[in-house]
């Protein structure tokens, strides 16, 4: 087919797709070239606590017994890359949850699904396969690099992945997600830890799984109630005194 022929086709698909849109019947269309698609503003990393790539391809592609979930992206543990659903398009991975003022965290976020059971530490070629994946993503949608967040931190009543495991630092010192500078000073006697948790982006209408939910994240070993340590990482992320994210992502 010569070059003319395939670009017309591509035109008459496009423009197939563009009156398969839907339109609202309260109003006469009119219609504006001048729009390009939605963008994410949220990364949501998650776990399968699954024992293959191919069972989690299975479950994200299917209806099951919990109802059907999907999500943007799942990564195995050889680090291979798979997309499930296009990035412009609401995945269902999220649920009910927030995350500083998003709701709807299905509609605003990119999920992507790490081949992890929860339990094992996470694959050294996996975590590089998503840093690239990361890097593509804040990137492209011009993602603030510290809204890459983990399931639990979105719905901590309901969620624990993507876990204890999880290399948060390491993915901080790449630039991604929110960790606090070493040595910031203690937090201040009146220090108030439930409106600190909000102002990081946590929901605080369960304090208690708030709580456990950044503790799982900044100080996954602890044990205890939260002491001055945590209180110290949690006025630093409230102060902002955090790993600084890309320098060349924040001046996009
Ligand atoms: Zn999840």
């Amino acid at each position: 087919m010569s070059r003319f022929l395939l670009t017309i086709l591509a035109a008459l698909l496009l423009s197939a797709c563009a009156h398969n849109a839907p339109r609202n019947p309260l109003a006469t269309w009119v219609p504006s070239p001048n729009h390009d698609v939605r963008r994410p503003v949220l990364v949501v990393l998650h776990y399968t606590e699954q024992d293959s790539a191919q069972r989690s391809l299975d479950t994200l592609r299917t209806g099951n017994s919990g109802g059907r979930v999907s999500a943007h992206y799942l990564i195995g543990q050889d680090g291979t890359r798979y997309q499930l659903v296009s990035d412009v398009h609401r995945a269902w991975h999220a649920g009910a949850g927030s995350w500083g003022a998003i709701g709807d965290v299905n509609s605003a976020s990119i999920g992507i699904e790490l081949d992890n059971d929860g339990r094992a530490p996470f694959a050294e070629p996996l975590v590089e396969s998503l840093l690239v994946l990361l890097d593509d993503l804040v990137t492209r949608w011009r993602i603030p690099p510290e809204n890459v967040i983990g399931h639990s931190d979105m719905a901590p009543a309901r969620k624990i992945d993507p876990g204890v495991q999880f290399p948060w630092r390491r993915l901080a010192e790449h630039g991604y997600g929110l960790w606090p500078q070493d040595g910031t000073p203690p937090a201040p006697a009146d220090f108030d830890v439930v409106q600190a948790l909000r102002v990081v982006g946590y929901p605080v209408d369960d304090v208690a799984a708030a709580t456990r939910a950044f503790r799982m994240r900044f100080r996954a070993q602890a044990s205890g109630d939260l002491d001055d340590e945590d209180r110290r990482i949690l006025y630093a992320l409230q102060r902002g005194w955090t790993i600084p994210a890309r320098p060349e992502a924040r001046v996009r």
